[in-house]
């Protein structure tokens, strides 16, 4: 798997998550760019806002925790925890999955001169955001047809769509951290990284 050349592919990103929320198949096609479109700017608009410079003390003087816990780390069970959020103001990162992932990334191209930690941090810190401002991911909500009943809900994707601009936008990256969760599973889950890196190569 040839990360650095991944990491220049002009992929569209926004698509390849929305294509992975559980609700994808109910949101007209004709409404999915559209989605995709104002997650982006939603996200980068968060960043623009954002006045800070450092995230980490940014955390610290909203009273965010962050807590870097360890996990077991075995292959046939990938579907790690990278980072998430947890309401109403706890960040978690995967202290584990960094250090076996840490040599590996070093060692790519496209990544040099970043932190992981920076980036899973900028990524968690959107939902923060998202929810304490009622952004446009939190308050977007998809009605869909079940049967005879009408539902809303929201579209998860949109917050991990901007999520991903925000981290991109405010850490002014050359390439999505979409990229870096892929390039963070391929020491630990090498075949199940590639098969998810073939899906958003086919992605147009
Ligand atoms: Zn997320």
């Amino acid at each position: 798997m040839d990360f650095d050349t991944l990491a220049q592919e002009d992929i569209n990103y926004g698509k390849y998550l929305l294509s992975q929320d559980h609700l994808y198949k109910k949101i007209p096609e004709n409404q999915r760019s559209k989605l995709i479109q104002q997650a982006v700017e939603c996200g980068k608009t968060a960043a623009e806002n954002l006045a800070a410079d450092d995230l980490w003390d940014y955390c610290h003087q909203e009273k965010i925790e962050i807590e870097f816990f360890q996990e077991e780390l075995k292959a046939e069970n990938f579907r790690f925890v990278l980072a998430e959020f947890q309401l109403p103001n706890r960040i978690r990162l995967n202290q584990s999955l960094l250090t076996a992932a840490e040599p590996f990334l070093l060692a790519q191209d496209f990544f040099k001169d970043q932190r992981v930690a920076d980036i899973l941090l900028a990524h968690e810190l959107y939902h923060y955001l998202e929810n304490q401002q009622q952004l446009f991911t939190i308050k977007k909500q998809l009605t869909y047809q079940t049967g005879p009943f009408k539902r809303q809900a929201r579209l998860h994707a949109l917050s991990e769509i901007a999520a991903m601009s925000f981290a991109q936008a405010h850490l002014d990256l050359p390439f999505s951290p979409v990229i870096l969760n892929l390039a963070l599973l391929y020491p630990i889950a090498p075949d199940y990284s590639e098969q998810l890196a073939k899906r958003l190569l086919v992605i147009d």
